[in-house]
């Protein structure tokens, strides 16, 4: 399982635009900036420069 704490995901946010962040299955989405972070053994990478480009059909 790859969940995130409620607690944790309620301080987390965008470090691009300090936004709310999207739970996804594996990831954490900010639909701002279409960015995806990835969520590995629930600990989520929020570098920007690892984020992956959300695919415009996914940003809804
Ligand atoms: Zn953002």
């Amino acid at each position: 399982m790859n969940t995130l704490s409620p607690e944790l995901l309620s301080v987390l946010r965008c470090p691009k635009c300090k936004g709310a962040l999207n739970p996804r299955s594996t990831s954490l989405a900010c639909f701002a900036c279409k960015l995806e972070f990835s969520v590995d053994d629930g600990i989520p990478n929020m570098l920007i420069e690892d984020a992956r480009p959300l695919a415009a059909s996914e940003a809804s």
